[in-house]
């Protein structure tokens, strides 16, 4: 169970509240069980540090997470199972879908897809309530090192722009936005597929100010394309897509579980380096002691980015809101 102790209450009441109106959305979270999952190995855990960190977090269990780390806010979610290749993901989907139907008024769900699914899945799970899908490059064959359609296919897209569903999209490549071919399909993707509510998530993985300087510019005309801020901490990252994007099109989303590790990043060139007091194999590369008492959620550290951004970009309250709320409710149709 999430506890914050006084230095978070602090950061969140001093720092962060002053920002946040009543109503937010969270337009990026996964919750899941355990049970739904396979072991996953020490092999796949050197893929990916997010592997390691623990998957496993109920509708309860967020609802709490939220209650104490966002207690002045009403907090609506868009949230989807965890695309892993270790999950069982008809399991994990009938979980999140059974949790939004009982929480209609608080939730949307996306449902995770696998590229060898039939379109018609697409079909049936939005019949079911699903607002649209989640789909991964953890499930194309060759991994990250992919085409968006290894793991989306046009089959998939079709299906999902007749419907007028929403698309969360992770970018494969290891050149993230910036990757040459990831640019030209996502443009072809927004040109061929005008119906689909498209969302870049983590500003398409554009973690550090370089990758966005040469991934955000090609988008900027873009106007029916979102992006996430999902498990990004880079206060130079928000700024430039807020001038290059405008305050219209960058969503708030936390990525919970996995920013309720706590500590810091930073950003060197165009690598990130995760500083935390965890118990990871991958954490070998700490700070301090006193360094390390004064850390605070990866999710507080993100809402603390976005708030610097919005000021150092010259916006102010009216743009925070559009970011944390108006935006996500414009395009699940809730305003
Ligand atoms: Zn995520």
């Amino acid at each position: 169970m999430v506890q914050p102790n006084s230095n978070d209450r602090r950061i969140y009441k001093e720092e962060i509240l002053p920002w946040l109106p009543k109503k937010i959305i969270d337009c990026h979270v996964h919750i899941g069980l355990e049970d739904h999952s396979d072991p996953i190995s020490p092999e796949r855990i050197a893929e990916s540090w997010t592997l390691e960190i623990k998957s496993d977090m109920s509708w309860e269990d967020l609802q709490a997470t939220y209650r104490e780390l966002l207690p002045e806010q009403k907090v609506s979610i868009l949230v989807f199972g965890h695309p892993r290749r270790e999950v069982d993901q008809i399991q994990s989907n009938r979980y999140v879908m059974d949790k939004a139907l009982q929480n209609k008024s608080a939730a949307h769900a996306l449902v995770v897809t696998k590229p060898e699914w039939d379109a018609s899945v697409i079909e049936s799970a939005m019949f079911c309530g699903f607002a649209g899908i989640k789909p991964y490059p953890d499930f194309a064959p060759q991994n990250l090192e992919c085409s968006i359609y290894d793991f989306l296919p046009k089959s998939h897209l079709a299906m999902l722009n007749r419907l007028g569903g929403v698309l969360m999209l992770h970018l494969p490549r290891r050149g993230r936005i910036a990757d040459p071919e990831n640019i030209r399909e996502l443009t072809e993707i927004y040109n061929d597929y005008p119906n689909i509510k498209m969302v870049v998530a983590h500003i398409g993985r554009a973690y550090c100010l370089p990758t966005a300087e040469e991934g955000l510019p090609p988008f900027a005309d873009c106007t029916r394309m979102y992006f996430d801020t999902a498990a990004n901490l880079n206060t130079d990252v928000f700024q430039f897509a807020l001038e290059t994007l405008g305050p219209d099109r960058v969503l708030f989303g936390t990525d919970l579980p996995i920013t309720l590790m706590r500590g810091v990043r930073e950003h060197v060139g165009d690598k990130y380096i995760n500083f935390t007091d965890g118990d990871y194999s991958w954490n070998k590369n700490r700070k301090s002691a006193e360094e390390e008492s004064e850390y605070t959620y990866y999710l507080y550290e993100e809402l603390l980015a976005i708030i610097r951004a919005v000021k150092s970009a010259g916006m102010g309250h009216e743009e925070m809101e559009k970011i944390v709320y108006r935006n996500c409710a414009r395009i699940l149709g809730e305003s």
